[in-house]
């Protein structure tokens, strides 16, 4: 078994062509979440304040609510004089009007009695019995955070399209928000395929690998906002490899699959794409990552990348992540992408576009040379660098762009 490659494809076609296809194939929509759960997702509409925030005339400082008028001329050396008709807590109503004269003693937080319009620092005052004491002038509206100040009621407090990070999940609550509707996550069903793979909770028998792929690649997927499930390791088996992608496509928007991608023995999931659907893709003019295979099947869009974990991460970085972060509203983080110096001289295939693992120092990106089956590339890297197809020498020095995997 096993088919020949079909023409292989320019990466900008194959971006376009994957991008218009899900975007076509995807339904999206959005849900309703608790605020509790709501933490990363991405708000689908503007979420308006269905109160006023303060909702009432609130003291800002601890002190005394005064008529400011009674307080002008206000100093150390001419205190004035005012009678102090109750204490009021956070948390509970005043019983009696401020009159000229008078004054209430008033926590942070507490509402503003009728007829203050200010109020004066615990710091400038001094009790005398009943009687307090005003060492300073105040302004009218001094310390006080009138109702509808920080929001008005009907605003918008949370724009659409936000992430809803852990302040905003604040500000929704101060607002009485319970919960909210955000964009749905694209479903992803991930699959590994290859006789050799074991789980990485499993025994390594000889000439066994432990399978990356799954665990890598859903880790990627949720960080482009997706939803995961697994389907675990299938082998290099036409009837299996059917079941399994028939299974992930009755419960997943998109089927990711890696291994088995290539014209070997072993490799029938073009073969099963052929027969349940159409392939699309097979064979993508960038290294690593040349084995890429796409297909529809049933109105749903099946990715299999390379085995070679290298390859499998970077064809899913590039080419698959965009378009799932443009319809999950997931973007990458700022400053994902950094200009850096290279270190070392670095040649490039021509012809198609390269990709180059880079460790990040200083101001410099050094290339890692291995072969995409290398693992400790992976764990030593800080992210990638993309070269152009018709660029054959990229001299030590030269700016490059570099993708970060991580800069938080
Ligand atoms: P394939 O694309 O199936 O020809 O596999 C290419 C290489 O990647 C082989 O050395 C595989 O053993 C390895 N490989 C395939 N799938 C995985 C995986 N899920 N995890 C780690 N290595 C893999
Ligand atoms: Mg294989």
């Amino acid at each position: 078994m096993g088919v020949e490659f079909l023409d292989i494809i320019d990466l900008d076609d194959a971006r376009r062509i994957m991008a218009d296809l899900f975007r076509k194939l995807y339904s999206g929509g959005s849900e309703t979440v608790n605020i509790d759960d709501a933490l990363g997702r991405v708000l689908a509409e503007d979420v308006k304040s269905p109160i006023d925030l303060p909702p009432f005339d609130r003291a800002s400082r601890d002190g005394y609510a005064v008529v400011a008028s009674d307080t002008f001329g206000a100093s150390d050396e001419k205190p004035v004089r005012l009678r102090c008709i109750e204490t009021v807590e956070a948390g509970s109503l005043p019983s009696g009007r401020v009159e000229s004269g008078s004054c209430t003693r008033i926590s942070t937080g507490a509402p503003v009695p009728e007829g203050a319009d200010a109020v004066v620092m615990v710091e400038y005052t001094e009790v005398s019995g009943e009687d307090v004491y005003i060492h300073r002038p105040a302004y009218p509206s001094q310390h006080i955070a009138a109702a509808g100040s920080d929001i008005e009621a009907g605003s918008v407090l949370v724009g659409g399209g936000r992430v809803l990070s852990p302040d905003k999940i604040a500000a929704l609550s101060a607002a009485g928000v319970t919960s909210v509707k955000v964009v749905s996550r694209p479903s992803a069903h991930v699959i590994s395929t290859g006789n050799e793979l074991t789980e990485p909770s499993g025994r390594l028998e000889p000439a066994k690998i432990f399978d990356s792929n799954s665990l890598g690649i859903s880790a990627a997927l949720r960080d482009a906002g997706c939803s995961v499930s697994r389907g675990g390791i299938i082998r290099d088996d036409y009837d299996e490899l059917r079941s399994a992608l028939i299974e992930g496509l009755g419960k997943a928007d998109l089927v990711i699959t890696s291994g088995g991608t290539s014209a070997g023995a072993g490799d029938v999931l073009a073969d099963v794409l052929e027969d349940l659907g159409e392939v699309v893709i097979h064979g993508i003019s960038m290294k690593p990552g040349k084995p890429t295979i796409v297909g529809v099947v049933d109105g749903k869009m099946v990715v299999g990348l390379p085995g070679f974990p290298v390859a499998a991460l970077l064809v899913f970085r590039s080419i698959v992540e965009p378009f799932l972060r443009e319809l999950s509203g997931i973007k990458a983080p700022e400053g994902s992408v950094k200009t850096l110096k290279l270190a070392e001289r670095f040649h490039s295939s021509r012809g198609r576009v390269q990709y180059a693992l880079v460790r990040v120092d200083g101001q410099y990106a050094r290339p890692i040379f291995r072969d995409s089956g290398a693992i400790a590339a992976l764990a030593g890297a800080d992210g990638y660098i993309e070269v152009p197809k018709n660029v054959e020498i990229l001299n030590e020095g030269e700016e490059v762009e570099v993708v970060l995997f991580e800069n938080r």
